[in-house]
């Protein structure tokens, strides 16, 4: 049996949680918030709709590993995501598709955008803008044109605080229209909404006599991390155990290294009468001073039984401030040279100590959907059981 302390208690720590616990060894998660469940925790509020407190989380996967595995720990309510775009004043779906073109161009025009679509690329296929330009054909060079400023421009000038010439040209380049009718926002083959929500999902991963959960505890003040010796010391005491370690790595090296860049959010929730929106998001990619926010979510679409009334979430992108009042939630990591070699710098110490596992969005200073970050925790477990024996 080892012992095995876990920093946080989001995905990645209560995945590991359980493997562990459920191989005989003894856990304890420690987690800073006053909840379990990281940043995909939700709760019943007083309008009794299950809101998400960081913003919208939408299970879909194509792993039948971690399809499976979630099973364990919830049913599953059949839901499809589908999010609509405020373009030229309608409402239409995102990705921008052929029912967007039929909205937004003149009738001929929408045709002959439509037939060279399906006939170069045909029907089903989703084309990115960079080979609509390409292609040179002036009705396919105007669409890309007015996707990219539609649909791309401003959202992603709000979502990253960024100017028209920050804007990352790769990136760009992969906006896509869909040559179909299909609105739906994934095509993973397995998208679900867990019945009761994530947090009992957590609540189940986490029960078990050999896990401790202590909540409101800052990891960061009980471990010190000597790299120069290789050793974690936990409580002022030698630890001997494995560490696995899911927040900012910055933060448990102390900042030794500089501090990692972050784009934080901020969510006006509101309480609505009756239903808000026909759709669970509705994006809003029009400038910043027609809209400051980026999109509204309303929860009760992700609702097996809809409640009467309602709860909205309005989207505002901001700057991370990790010691302001709002902004100070680490949320997307911002991706420069500078942010990657900084990353880079701090992995190389961590290695410096053995007993020390960096899993999670956090700690790998990188995006992860939840299914990623499930697969990547079972990963995790098999390659520490593997290294231990
Ligand atoms: C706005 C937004 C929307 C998203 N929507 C989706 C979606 O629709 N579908 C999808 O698949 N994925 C979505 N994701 C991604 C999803 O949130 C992540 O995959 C998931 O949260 C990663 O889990 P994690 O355990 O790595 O991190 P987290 O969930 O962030 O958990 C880390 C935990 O560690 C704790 N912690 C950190 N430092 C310390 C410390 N020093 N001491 C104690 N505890 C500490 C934190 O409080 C937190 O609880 C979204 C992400 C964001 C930001």
């Amino acid at each position: 049996m080892r012992e095995i302390l876990i920093v946080g208690a989001g995905f990645a720590g209560s995945v590991l949680a359980q493997k562990f616990a459920s191989s005989g060894h003894r856990v304890t998660v420690l987690e800073q918030r006053s909840h379990i469940g990281g940043n995909c925790y939700d709760f019943m509020d007083e309008q009794s709709v299950r809101q998400h407190l960081y913003g919208p989380h939408i299970f879909h996967t194509n792993s039948t590993q971690v399809s499976e595995y979630l099973s364990n720990y919830t049913k599953w309510m059949p839901y499809q995501h589908k999010v609509l775009g405020l373009i030229d004043g309608k409402l239409l779906p995102i990705p921008f598709n052929l029912t967007g073109i039929e909205a937004c161009f003149p009738a001929h025009e929408a045709n002959a955008i439509k037939g060279l679509l399906v006939s170069k690329y045909g029907m089903g296929s989703k084309v990115p803008i960079l080979e609509l330009r390409k292609n040179k054909d002036p009705l396919l060079s105007k669409l890309a044109d007015f996707i990219y400023e539609k649909v791309f421009l401003h959202y992603t000038m709000k979502q990253w605080g960024q100017s028209p010439d920050e804007i990352d040209q790769a990136v760009t380049d992969r906006v896509p229209v869909n040559v179909s009718y299909d609105d739906r926002y994934f095509n993973d083959s397995f998208q679900m909404m867990p019945l009761q929500g994530y947090t009992a999902i957590f609540k189940k991963l986490l029960m078990h006599p050999s896990i401790k959960v202590e909540l409101n505890v800052d990891a960061c003040e009980r471990i010190q991390l000597d790299p120069d010796k290789g050793t974690i010391a936990y409580n002022g005491s030698d630890f001997a155990g494995t560490l696995i370690y899911t927040g900012c790595i910055d933060r448990l090296f102390q900042y030794a290294l500089g501090k990692l860049s972050y784009r934080s959010l901020d969510f006006d929730v509101q309480y609505k009468e009756g239903t808000y929106q026909p759709v669970t998001t509705v994006n809003y990619p029009t400038p910043v001073i027609e809209h400051a926010y980026t999109r509204i979510t309303e929860y009760k679409h992700m609702m097996l039984s809809k409640p009467e009334n309602t709860t909205i979430a309005i989207e505002y992108p901001m700057a991370y401030d990790r010691d302001g009042q709002k902004g100070n939630i680490p949320y997307y990591p911002i991706f420069t040279k500078e942010s990657q070699n900084q990353y880079e710098s701090y992995k190389e110490l961590a290695k410096k100590i053995p007993q020390l596992t960096l899993v999670g969005r956090l700690a790998e200073y990188r995006y992860y959907n939840m299914d990623a970050i499930i697969l990547r925790a079972l990963e995790v477990f098999e390659e520490l059981q593997d290294a231990n024996g």
